[in-house]
């Protein structure tokens, strides 16, 4: 048997717009033709908890399973808009697209709009439109023009709002009656739609080399070997590779020996631990906090711009707000930095709880991508998590 390829999505819209009933219609769908486990509304509605990669902040959240001919999909259904928000920026679970629920009763409503400003913003590169409870409105007209209205805002935001694919259905009636052919047409439609909209994400394996450094050991007669987790790509011995961060300078190597627990391997994986033997580099010359990414992949940066949730006091965080030129600890990957941030907005202010916009000026320079996730941390206690949403030097 084939497996099939596995595609990370969510429910993402409005509170009351249909999210955990359109969940829980997909999985009865699917599950009457063998492709789910059916899972009722009220235990999707109470979700699950899931700790970003900090462990540091508690998000509230349903996973489910269903598949396709072609595809295993992970779905995300979160309880509230908070839960959201934080899921959004920390990454608990990332999405490779959105179903965004849109009622069509209500139309697109504030969280609406939070919810595709944040997916813009942190990258949730695809997005199909459920235009939900439209067994609560008659007039054909009215469904056009909320159609209209979605396509706009999606645009307003960034989206490709005219090709968007907008499915108008009622996830309450495919969910009462999931063998019905008209009540679950909306669901199969969804689900092509989801096949073909969202293309299949590309595997961290296929991406370039990047393994950030944890330790750094000299080896008599041997040389200097680095470990750590090999976030992305694989490496193999002989590879062209450089070594990037904490220092204006930019030392390129080769690889000559790939180990893993004194084991030589052929090649390191995206998700093993490994260590790499370098060719010339001296051990004073490479860091915990750097990076060994293949030649020319990454770039030192210094300032960027991103989306941070603060963590309110009871997350451990802060018990008061902070304010423009706030200068916390920047941790990215192995990497401790110092930055000055600037909060984006009239108030100039985050208060515990909330998620705002920074702009960061880093002390030292770093591998930075738009995407990247990151915790500050401040005398020692993680105050917030973040997401990268764009470079700017
Ligand atoms: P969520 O907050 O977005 O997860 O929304 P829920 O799935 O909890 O739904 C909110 C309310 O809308 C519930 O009372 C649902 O039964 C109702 N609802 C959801 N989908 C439909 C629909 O297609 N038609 C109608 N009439 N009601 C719906
Ligand atoms: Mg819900």
């Amino acid at each position: 048997m084939v497996t099939k390829r596995n595609v990370n999505v969510g429910t993402i819209g409005h509170i009351d717009h249909g999210k955990t009933t359109l969940t829980a219609a997909l999985l009865r769908v699917q599950a009457a033709k063998g492709l789910a486990k059916v899972k009722s509304y009220q235990d999707i509605a109470k979700g699950g908890i899931v700790r970003d990669k900090g462990k540091t902040v508690t998000i509230l959240a349903s996973h489910v399973r269903y598949e396709t001919e072609n595809r295993a999909y992970a779905h995300i259904d979160c309880p509230g808009h908070v839960d959201y928000i934080k899921n959004m920026i920390t990454g608990a679970a990332q999405m490779d697209g959105a179903v965004l629920l849109v009622s069509a009763v209500d139309g697109p409503m504030s969280q609406t709009r939070e919810h595709l400003l944040l997916a813009r913003q942190i990258g949730v590169p695809h997005l199909v439109v459920f235009m939900n409870k439209c067994d609560l409105v008659e007039d054909a007209e009215l469904l056009t023009l909320v159609e209209l209205e979605v396509r706009e805002l999606l645009t307003h935001y960034g989206f490709p709002g005219d090709t968007v694919p907008v499915i108008r259905g009622s996830a309450k009636l495919a969910h009462d009656a999931p063998s019905d052919p008209a009540a679950s047409r909306c669901i199969n439609e969804l689900l092509h739609a989801l096949d073909t909209a969202i293309p299949d994400p590309v595997r961290q394996v296929d991406k370039p080399f990047l393994m950030p450094i944890e330790n750094v050991f000299s080896i008599a007669g041997r040389g200097t070997v680095v470990t750590g987790k090999i976030e992305q790509g694989t490496v193999r011995s002989g590879d062209a590779i450089e070594i990037v961060g904490l220092t204006d300078q930019t030392v390129s190597d080769v690889v000559t020996q790939v180990e893993s627990f004194a084991e030589v391997l052929e090649s390191g994986e995206a998700g093993a631990n490994v260590g790499c033997l370098l060719r010339k580099t001296r051990h004073d010359q490479v860091h915990k906090g750097q990076v060994l990414a293949a030649r020319g992949s990454v770039t030192l940066r210094r300032q960027f711009e991103a989306e941070v949730y603060v963590l309110k006091k009871e997350e451990g965080g802060r018990h008061t707000p902070f304010f423009d030129g706030y200068t916390p600890q920047f941790f990215f990957r192995t990497a401790n930095v110092t930055g000055k941030t600037h909060v984006v907005g009239d108030a100039a202010m985050a208060l515990p709880g909330d998620g705002v916009q920074l702009q960061v000026d880093l002390l030292q320079p770093i591998a930075v991508s738009q995407g990247d996730r990151f915790a500050i941390r401040e005398g020692g206690k993680t105050v917030g998590s973040g997401v990268v949403t764009k470079v700017t030097a």
